[in-house]
C-alpha cells in the first residue's frame, strides 16, 4: 500500500501540481494549489504583508517530505516527521535565521502561521496509508484526522476553490 502512495505522488508530481493521490485506502494531502489558494484568501481577509514567507511555509511540509518520499520510496517513515508541528517549527526557526535580525521574528512568525495552515487543512481530510501524520512527534506517534473529506474531492472541488480565491482577491483589492 505503501507503494501505491508513492507511485501516486509520482505521479501527480510529473503532472506539475504537486498533487497526491486520490483513491480511498491511500495517504494524500491537499494539493499545493490548495494550500496557495487558502493562503492567498487568509492573506487578503487578514492583509499579511509578507505574503511570500506565509505562502512557502503553506506548502512547507510537503516541500520537505514528498521528494524524497517520491524519489526514494523507502523514507517514507522517516520524511513523514517533516509533517509534524515540532519538526516543522524547527525548520522554519533555522529557516528565520537567514533573515536579517530586525525582520527575523516576523519571517518565523510568517512561516510558522504558513504551516500550521498547511498542517489544519492536511488534518481535515481522510487517511488511510499506513504512513500517518504524527501530530506530537517526536514524543509521541498518535495521530488523527478530521475524516471530513478524501482527497479526490479536493481535487474535484479545485476549479471552485480557485474561483473563490481569485473572487476574494479582486473584493478585497486596496
Ligand atoms: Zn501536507
Amino acid at each position: 500500500m505503501v507503494d501505491w502512495c508513492v507511485s501516486s505522488s509520482c505521479f501527480v508530481a510529473a503532472g506539475g501540481i504537486g498533487y497526491s493521490v486520490v483513491r480511498s485506502g491511500e495517504s494524500a494531502m491537499p494539493d499545493l494549489v490548495t494550500h496557495l489558494c487558502a493562503a492567498q484568501v487568509i492573506r487578503r481577509l487578514l492583509r499579511l504583508r509578507l505574503f511570500p514567507l506565509f505562502a512557502l511555509g503553506a506548502v512547507l511540509p510537503d516541500l520537505l517530505s514528498r521528494p524524497a518520499h517520491i524519489l526514494f520510496p523507502g523514507t517514507a517513515p522517516f520524511v513523514v516527521a517533516f509533517h509534524s508541528p515540532v519538526v516543522l517549527l524547527l525548520c522554519c526557526l533555522l529557516a528565520s535565521l537567514l533573515f536579517a535580525r530586525p525582520i527575523r521574528r516576523a519571517c518565523l512568525g510568517y512561516l510558522a502561521a504558513g504551516s500550521a495552515l498547511h498542517l489544519a487543512l492536511d488534518v481535515m481530510q481522510k487517511q488511510i496509508c499506513p504512513v500517518y501524520y504524527y501530530w506530537l512527534f517526536p514524543f509521541s506517534r498518535w495521530t488523527w484526522d478530521a475524516d471530513l473529506f478524501w482527497p479526490e474531492q479536493a481535487l474535484l472541488l479545485l476549479p471552485v476553490t480557485i474561483a473563490v480565491t481569485a473572487l476574494v482577491t479582486v473584493l478585497t483589492r486596496d
